[in-house]
């Protein structure tokens, strides 16, 4: 009597998962878009620039995002599931699907509807006009900005031998400066304050303009005349490198202050 019990206990606690997880597939999962990541922003900060996933492998994941390379060899872009390296000389390539990442976001951008955006006359202005349209700060999401922009600052990371600290590397890096009207595609991310741990927090952009000359970590740029998507996301997954240097790795001392002078 009490073995059976046990199975009629089970098999009811198997129907009530068997029918969230149903719930959650047909209606959530499916329709939201997610973000996909592997390692940490603080990670990379803290010098763990060895790749464990290939480009190859992250575009199951997205088809559209930003990262870095092996040995932080430049700054990643990809949108239209092409992704991009902006070497730190400023020479820009097409990714093959055998590099390797350490810190990469991607996701399927789903989105096709715009609106119009015109007349930003710096980063800044660009953020607050973001915020205004943005429904909530806490969720993550996916931008894509076509069209004119000019004063461009952008940068580009040097290959690195050892696992130097990212802040060291930041203090020698001159941007690239473009003042003249450019056609591109502005590709980025805001992450909510709440996971500054795990990503750049705010927005974070890279620039890739259309002839595919110039492009990098954003800085300050101008929006003349632009189409914005804004793609929401609901999901996040994220994968962590297997090596003995994110083992070992403090993760605890980064500090906001020093994403700030990186990243902005
Ligand atoms: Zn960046």
């Amino acid at each position: 009597m009490k073995r059976l019990g046990n199975i009629y206990l089970v098999s009811v606690f198997c129907i009530i998962l068997l029918s969230i997880s149903c719930r959650r597939n047909n209606n959530d999962l499916k329709n939201s878009s997610m973000v996909f990541q592997n390692s940490t922003i603080n990670a990379l900060v803290e010098g763990i620039y060895k790749g464990d996933i290939s480009f190859g492998e992250l575009k199951e994941y997205g088809d559209f995002g930003l990262g870095t390379f092996q040995d932080l060899d430049g700054e990643m872009i990809g949108f239209d599931g092409e992704f991009y390296q902006v070497k730190s000389n400023g020479s820009i390539v097409k990714v093959s699907d055998e590099q390797l990442t350490p810190f990469s976001v991607v996701t399927k951008f789903n989105n096709k509807e715009s609106s119009k955006i015109s007349a930003v006359k710096n980063f800044h202005h660009l953020e607050l006009e973001l915020d205004k349209v943005l429904p909530s700060k806490n969720y993550i999401y996916a931008f894509r900005i076509d069209g004119f922009f000019k004063n461009i600052k952008a940068r580009s990371v040097p290959k690195q031998e050892t696992s130097i600290r990212l802040t060291e590397v930041a203090k020698d890096i001159k941007p690239f400066i473009k003042p003249s009207e450019t056609r591109g595609t502005l590709v980025g991310f805001y992450f909510p304050s709440y996971m500054k741990d795990i990503n750049v927090t705010g927005y974070h952009f890279h620039f890739l303009s259309d002839d595919k000359l110039f492009g990098g970590h954003v800085l300050d740029i101008e929006v003349l005349k632009a189409e914005l998507i804004i793609n929401p996301i609901y999901g996040f997954q994220m994968i962590l490198p297997k090596d003995n240097s994110f083992k070992n790795v403090d993760l605890t001392k980064t500090t906001q202050k020093e994403l700030d002078t990186i990243e902005r």
